[in-house]
């Protein structure tokens, strides 16, 4: 069974030599009497989060507390898609699909009392069930967070201007899209020529710019938003959170669903005018997708509907193989990933 550990802790950027692929043996079959559950793991979620779940501040400090710390040599785990091999639990069967958070690996053991749940529905790909139709009871999902984010924080109307940062990455071109199909005008940025492109012309976008070309944040919005921005949803944090609040209207809204420029030691960390959030009266709230359990049924629906009529495209960045996790992973903080990055492991 071929699974990924971290050698030591993240203290800079991630990189691949971090990460150790291992070898070890599972039984996949389980003992008489056992609640033990044995799945064999055909989708992996790779997720910005877990960086902050690596670092020693995380174990020493507790500031990744909303996740436990994963340590050096231990097994990583995530939001997996399965299928069960060997089950002592009267809830599972063999062969049932099951959405959980398991190990970065082939085959995982699960326990009684991990977070684990019957695939039930089908209906759509597998991986759609780890990004756009993120499910609810798992520790991240990028749709609930979208949908969440936007509709129930930032109280979007019709005719409002957006901009969304990593509209490239999982959560923003989802968030770009909900926008579109409520009527507003959007605006996203993204760190390649190639993902400003997909926003423009295959997502629908109004505008899209590469901010590495960009030589002044805040004067590219001022061309883009000439009235200011009425709603920012924040994947970065930065400068990037900076120059948005600097170009907000009057009761702008900032949801802050992440701030992955700031998750290496290296980044800067945000210091946006708070006189312009007096004056302005800005509203900037951070928020977890899984406060908004309560939302999950009208998200899933909704969702589920754009998806079957095709108002809302899925992107997705599979790679294939457990020793293709480590430069996944560290790939999204390169940029590298189009849309939601998966691994795929097995066939079903
Ligand atoms: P993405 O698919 O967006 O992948 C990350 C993207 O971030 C990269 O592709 C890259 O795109 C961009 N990026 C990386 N480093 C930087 C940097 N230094 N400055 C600017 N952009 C950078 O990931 P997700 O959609 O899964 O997550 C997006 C954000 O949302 C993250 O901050 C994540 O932690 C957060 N999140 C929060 C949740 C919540 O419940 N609050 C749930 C899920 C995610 P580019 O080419 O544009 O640089």
């Amino acid at each position: 069974n071929k699974y990924i550990v971290i050698k030591h802790h993240i203290e800079d950027a991630p990189k691949e030599a971090i990460f150790e692929l291992k070898t070890g043996t599972i039984a996949l079959s389980v003992a008489p009497g056992s609640d033990d559950i044995i799945v064999k793991n055909l989708y992996i979620s790779i997720d910005p989060y877990q960086i902050n779940r690596m670092k020693l501040s995380s174990s020493s400090q507790g500031t990744s507390s909303f996740a436990a710390p994963i340590n050096p040599g231990e097994a990583i785990d995530g939001a997996v898609i399965g299928k069960v091999v060997a089950s002592g639990n009267a809830k599972f069967q063999k062969d049932d699909l099951v959405l959980g958070v398991f190990t970065w690996a082939q085959y995982s053991l699960v326990k009684e009392g991990s977070i684990l749940r019957k695939l039930e529905s089908s209906e759509f790909p597998l991986s759609y069930y780890l990004g756009v139709l993120g499910n609810n009871d798992l520790l991240r999902f990028n749709g609930l967070s979208a949908y969440a984010g936007f509709f129930e924080l930032c109280k979007p109307q019709k005719g409002e201007k957006v901009f969304v940062s990593a509209a490239g990455g999982a959560v923003g071109n989802l968030v770009g899209q909900y926008a579109k199909l409520l009527g507003c005008y959007v605006v996203g940025c993204a760190g390649t020529q190639k993902k400003v492109e997909l926003l423009k012309k295959e997502l629908g976008f109004d505008e899209a710019f590469n901010y590495k070309e960009v030589k002044d944040l805040n004067y590219a919005l001022k061309r883009y938003f000439p009235d200011g921005i009425d709603v920012y949803f924040d994947n970065v944090g930065g400068e990037t959170l900076e120059a948005a609040v600097a170009n907000m209207r009057i009761f702008g809204r900032v949801a802050v669903c992440g701030v992955i420029s700031e998750y290496s030691s290296g980044g800067r960390k945000a210091s946006p005018n708070m006189l312009d959030i007096v004056y302005k009266r800005i509203s900037i709230r951070g928020f977890l997708a899984a406060d908004f359990l309560n939302v999950f049924e009208d998200f899933f629906s909704k969702t589920s509907d754009y998806l079957r009529t095709g108002k809302l495209k899925t992107i997705e960045d599979i790679s294939s193989g457990v020793e293709s996790i480590p430069s996944a992973f560290v790939g999204l903080f390169k940029g590298d990933n189009i849309g939601k990055k998966v691994i795929s492991l097995a066939e079903e």
